[in-house]
């Protein structure tokens, strides 16, 4: 947790900086909020939800009257917090649903290149130093080096991998791994898929199959879409096509440690409705971290 403020704040601070900075002017006059409102949407908290905040910050720095920074720094977290969500479920479910001799099944999916499979790995990584046996399915066939990269991030954190021919047909490997994780009684099957976002159609019926045919061996118990933090509206537009797809369980917001952006956090959960569980903060095997808002607001405010 401490680290994850420390590593959150050494980019994410502009915001709340920011933010604070202006409220504490002597006069907070309309060009004022202009500013507060360019602030947030500059840092990608969304068209509604910065409107929602400012109303909110308005009517109470007006009842404030006198505001010391304390104050203000108060009534920010708060309202942010509010935002960001602090009674949402974020667990990440790796305990399987359905019948009790089967694995939990975790699908990843996402847009190529966002981080899927270095997620995958580091995810791994936490559930078995956690004690749980894991193993990997490469249905990611389409990008040659991903089922080579996900067995090195396996034997890196000791997990094996179930992997197809080069260019087969992602919803056997996933199948596959399924059932193999089933038949070696392993604890959690994580698959990692292709985003490929040609069309939709196509995606829609690639990542549909998966998730049919996986479910064809009961039913799948995460499905965690992987966004890049620092693509911003993009991620967003990307993210509701995967939501259209799939039924998305929760969001892991990949390179937040490469972003003064946070506020992404607050537009995505909103576009879908899905809470943020995990976020990554760089490329090494312990960066990734629970999603906790009490850390990420305070890093934000600095
Ligand atoms: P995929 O195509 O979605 O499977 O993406 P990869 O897992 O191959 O990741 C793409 C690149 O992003 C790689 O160079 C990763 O090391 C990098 N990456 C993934 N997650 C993070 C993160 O949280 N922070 C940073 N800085 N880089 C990351």
């Amino acid at each position: 947790l401490v680290r994850l403020r420390a590593r959150l704040s050494r980019s994410q601070t502009s915001l709340g900086k920011g933010l604070l900075t202006l409220l504490s002017r002597d006069h907070l006059d309309e060009d004022t909020w202009e500013e507060v409102e360019d602030t947030l949407l500059t840092a990608d908290v969304g068209v509604t939800p910065t409107q929602e905040l400012v109303d909110r910050l308005r009517e109470r720095v007006k009842v404030l009257g006198t505001r010391s920074p304390g104050e203000l720094r108060a009534l920010l977290r708060e309202e942010l917090l509010t935002l960001v969500g602090t009674d949402l479920d974020r667990t990440v479910h790796t305990e399987t649903s359905g019948a009790v001799d089967r694995p939990g099944v975790v699908l990843v999916v996402g847009v190529n290149g966002t981080g899927k499979t270095t997620t995958t790995g580091k995810l791994a990584r936490v559930l078995v130093a956690d004690g749980k046996s894991v193993v990997l399915g490469a249905a990611d066939t389409f990008r040659a080096a991903a089922a080579d990269q996900l067995q090195t991030w396996g034997e890196r954190v000791g997990a094996r991998t179930v992997r197809g021919p080069e260019a087969g047909d992602p919803a056997s490997v996933a199948f596959d791994a399924v059932k193999e994780g089933t038949a070696e009684g392993a604890d959690v099957v994580l698959i990692d898929t292709a985003g490929r976002l040609h069309t939709k159609t196509g995606l829609m019926d690639e990542l549909g199959k998966v998730k049919r045919v996986v479910e064809k061996q009961g039913p799948v118990d995460e499905v965690l879409l992987v966004l890049d933090a620092t693509t911003g509206q993009n991620g967003l537009v990307q993210a509701r096509v995967f939501a259209e797809v799939v039924n998305i369980t929760g969001i892991v917001l990949t390179k937040l440690d490469g972003t003064a952006k946070g506020g992404i956090v607050i537009a995505v959960q909103r576009e879908l409705g899905v809470p943020v569980k995990l976020v990554g903060l760089g490329e090494g095997p312990d960066d990734l971290a629970p999603f906790e808002p009490e850390a990420f607001v305070d890093a934000l405010l600095g």
